[in-house]
């Protein structure tokens, strides 16, 4: 007699909340180790679990219940920098980032579901970051603080030693907080100079916007100046990068909605954003509504509206400054320009239409920095390496160094304040700005 076949049973896998790393991510990884050779983990450490490799087999295997989601797994998937140089050598496609992004969101419900909650980032992802009021509030103290002689009597007594090292740098390194921020000091809308090209919707986000808002009201002043309406709603939150890098997808979806409500409320053509991160977190919304087809189609449509500032700047036909700006610069590739969203050249084309400045290209100028969102906070080691090596590129002779994203820019502060060099961290746009407010002076 012949045995009837049995089933073989599906072992359970500890990935089992909503939203798990997907079959169709994983199953493309051919294990052919391209992305070994970019990924900054493995060239540190090498260790093949904290490769590209070796986080999508751990992942596949706790998906398929092989492993069960423990340190084993969750060490690699979050000293990740979700710096997507992996994403950009894959012959297959693997999409690595957002297949960490999903597992971190596991770790986040297991960690819930078993009351393990840290208070501390629970406390800024959804007491902070979401809440405008309360981003203003922390800037008008860090405006109060750096102003009042507050700071001056903090760092004379030593206060700040009680923080921990890379805390006390950053510290040190944070920007002059000016008027601002520029979701309330720029109007509702502003005319464009000429004809009108286009209506965007200028993205402030909250990095940018608390210590950067020079370079928001920049952007507003290059947008208008080359025939773009802008228009800068009020009620928009931060894009929610943070809490899917830190596996809080459900905020995440909710900061999304605000987000899409206000862009379909606003009438404009694009969302223009000036900040890499945010950018690439706003054109993959969608990733965040797989299960919800009514809002899918709404993130669909606005992320298909989401443009770089470089980006928005090359495609309505930017008008070259007339006046010479004589700088030699350099531009370091943030992450998720180059390698999440695929810009490259815009960046450049703006920098090289300005008259009288050189643009000297830096080696590996699309290697992380190490900055990463927060991970130069939470893994300071390995940020700190990265750093170094990006400090030791910045070739000799330039004056400033040049990028898209607000992270990079206080981190590679950090950077230049170590090695006391004398250069300037601009924004593109800043850099663009500048040579703009020359043709007046002329
Ligand atoms: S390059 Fe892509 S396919 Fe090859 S091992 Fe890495 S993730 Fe897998
Ligand atoms: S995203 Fe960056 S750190 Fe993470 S696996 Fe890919 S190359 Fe390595």
């Amino acid at each position: 007699m012949v045995n009837e076949p049995t089933a073989v049973e599906a072992k359970a896998s500890d990935f089992r909340f909503p939203d798990a790393p997907e079959e169709e991510k994983y199953s493309v990884c051919v294990h052919c180790g391209f992305c070994l050779e970019v990924c900054p983990t493995y060239q540190a450490w090498g260790d093949e679990n904290h490769s590209p490799r070796g986080r999508v087999y751990l992942i596949k295997a706790c998906a398929e219940g092989e492993l069960p989601l423990d340190e084993s797994v969750i060490d690699p998937v979050f000293t990740c920098l979700d710096c997507r140089a992996c994403e950009t050598v894959c012959p297959s496609g693997v999409q690595v980032g957002a297949l960490v992004e999903e597992a971190r969101g596991q770790v986040f419900f297991a960690r819930d579901a078993e009351g393990k909650r840290d208070p501390i980032m629970r406390f800024f992802l959804r007491g902070v970051f979401p809440r405008p009021a309360r981003l203003r509030a922390i800037r008008r103290l860090m405006r109060f603080y750096q102003r009042s002689g507050l700071r001056r009597l903090v760092h004379a007594t030593g206060m700040l030693n009680v923080l921990p090292a890379q805390m006390r740098e950053m510290e040190d390194v944070i920007p002059d907080i000016g008027r601002g921020p520029a979701i309330d000091v720029l109007p509702e809308t502003m005319a464009p100079r000429g004809e009108t090209k286009a209506a965007a919707l200028l993205f402030t986000g909250c990095v940018m916007d608390v210590f950067f808002s020079d370079v928001n009201e920049a952007t507003a002043r290059v947008l208008v100046r080359n025939g773009v309406e802008v228009r800068v709603p009020k009620d928009q939150v931060c894009c929610g990068a943070l809490q899917v890098h830190a596996g809080d997808r459900d905020m995440a979806r909710e900061m999304a909605k605000r987000n899409i409500e206000v862009f379909e409320r606003s009438g404009a053509d694009y969302v223009a954003i000036n900040a890499a991160g945010c950018g690439a977190a706003l054109k993959e919304y969608p990733e965040l509504f797989r299960d919800d087809p009514a809002w899918r189609d709404r993130a669909v449509q606005f992320s298909s509206r989401v443009r770089d500032i470089s980006q928005l700047l090359v495609e309505v036909g930017f008008d070259p400054p007339k006046a010479e700006l004589p700088m030699t610069v350099t531009y370091h590739d943030a992450c998720h320009l180059c390698h999440a969203q695929k810009i490259r050249y815009e960046p450049r084309s703006l920098l090289k239409s300005v008259p009288g400045l050189t643009l000297r290209e830096m080696p590996d100028s699309d290697r992380c920095c190490g900055s990463a969102g927060i991970y130069n906070l939470t893994h300071p080691a390995m940020a700190n390496e990265l750093l170094e090596r990006k400090m030791d590129d910045v070739p000799a002779g330039v004056e400033a160094i040049v990028m898209g994203n607000p992270g990079c820019m206080m981190q590679i502060r950090l950077g230049v304040k170590r090695r006391n060099q004398p250069l300037r961290v601009m924004h593109t746009v800043e850099v663009l700005d500048l040579a703009y407010q020359r043709e007046g002076s002329r």
